[in-house]
């Protein structure tokens, strides 16, 4: 992993310090739909005023286009944007007009598993004091990242309904759990760990492995073989585990014992939206889903949000921070520095949406953070 172009995932990566901004990288932008289009809107404008050498190609891939000519992913579109683009930076997907949500599932699931973009790296960050619903909790109380397991688990759709509608009816919903999918997202959390300090510059020490395996013997076990043999490769780092709800509890009665957290598809969804609490609510949470080596994308956490969208409310700045966290794995420090900084600062000068406190609209949000940018 070290040696590729994909050795940065969000945070600080101590090998990235001082490095110079990269050559040119090639975007692929694909908005969404609801608040999706909204919030890409004005990521891109600060991606356009942090002059990062970069170029941009948007994609109408969502749902009106699904509703227009029945398309969701275009023929070859996972290989094209594998083949012809540096990233992606992705919105949101979810219409109430599509009622099987069968884009959705096309185009996300699909870019995660058929670009086997097997890591989800979702950073947590309070950038201010006041944006976290805990009591005397500052911003560097809250500064961990989880890794989340992103082509496997409940969310593959294996599993069937028999006898529907009866009273007979039977639903499975298959929990897909291989050793290869497991050790790789273990040993992505050690390497993080290894690669990466925590915003004040002191080094990662710990990997938290977070399971049910008390309840879900099978599944469980495996991640738990594997964690402890991966483990031994990393004499350096503290290896630590906790079940799932055991893990719920802590994160709201102390967050700054956590670090880096290793966890599957869905308990990882789970966590982070509980993690997106901390940091001032989904509007703040930005995420990569990574393939090193590979074209990787990147996403708000938040969805498409139907009840928000189109009134310019959505807060944009999980997509900003989401653009300067992909700017920093393609290598644009500088830029992603200046981002970073900037929706820091309108935080804290509450140049925000209504969501986080302030007065300004998704635009004018948005607005603020890119001329602050230029
Ligand atoms: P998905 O399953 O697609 O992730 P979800 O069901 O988790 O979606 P979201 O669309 O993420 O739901 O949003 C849930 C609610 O959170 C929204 O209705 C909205 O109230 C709030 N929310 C989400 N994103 C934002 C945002 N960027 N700004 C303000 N509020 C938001």
């Amino acid at each position: 992993m070290s040696s590729t172009k994909n050795d940065k995932k969000g945070t600080q990566s101590r090998k990235s310090q001082g490095r110079k901004s990269a050559e040119k990288k090639r975007i692929a932008v694909i908005p969404g739909d609801g608040i999706g289009k909204e919030v890409i809107a004005q990521a891109v404008k600060v991606i356009q005023a942090a002059s990062a050498n970069v170029e941009l190609t948007e994609f109408d891939w969502g749902a009106d286009r699904y509703l227009r000519d029945g398309t969701t992913v275009p023929a070859d579109g996972f290989a094209m944007l594998a083949r012809d683009f540096d990233a992606i930076l992705v919105g949101a997907f979810g219409d109430p007009r599509v009622k099987t949500n069968i884009h959705a599932k096309e185009i996300l699931l699909g870019m995660r598993f058929k670009m086997d973009l097997y890591a989800n790296v979702r950073p947590v960050r309070l950038l201010d004091a006041a944006l976290c619903p805990l009591k005397g909790i500052e911003p560097k109380d809250v500064d961990f990242v989880v890794l989340r397991e992103n082509t496997e688990g409940v969310y593959t759709d294996a599993g069937g309904v028999f006898k529907q509608g009866t009273p007979d009816e039977i639903a499975t919903q298959e929990d897909i759990n291989t050793r290869k999918g497991v050790e790789r997202i273990i040993r992505y959390a050690f390497q993080y760990c290894e690669e990466h300090s925590k915003l004040d510059g002191s080094p990662r020490k710990t990997v938290l492995m977070c399971d049910k395996s008390n309840a879900m013997t099978h599944a469980g076990g495996l991640w738990q073989r594997t964690f402890k043999e991966v483990s031994v490769g990393y004499p350096r780092i503290t290896a630590q585990h906790m079940y799932v709800d055991a893990l719920c509890m802590q994160m709201v009665r102390d967050p700054r014992q956590f670090d880096v957290i290793a966890t599957n598809n869905m308990f990882g969804d789970i966590i982070t939206d509980l993690a997106a609490g901390l940091q001032g609510g989904l509007g703040m949470a930005a995420s990569g889903n990574i393939h090193p080596g590979r074209t990787s994308m990147f996403e708000p956490v938040h969805g498409s949000a139907p009840p928000i969208a189109g009134k310019n409310v959505a807060n944009p700045f999980g997509a900003i921070l989401t653009v300067a966290m992909m700017l920093r794995h393609l290598e644009f420090e500088k830029e992603a520095d200046k981002i970073e900084a900037a929706v820091l600062a309108a935080v804290r000068e509450k140049k925000t949406t209504q969501d986080i406190g302030g007065t300004l609209g998704t635009k004018e949000a948005g607005e603020w953070v890119a001329s602050r940018v230029r």
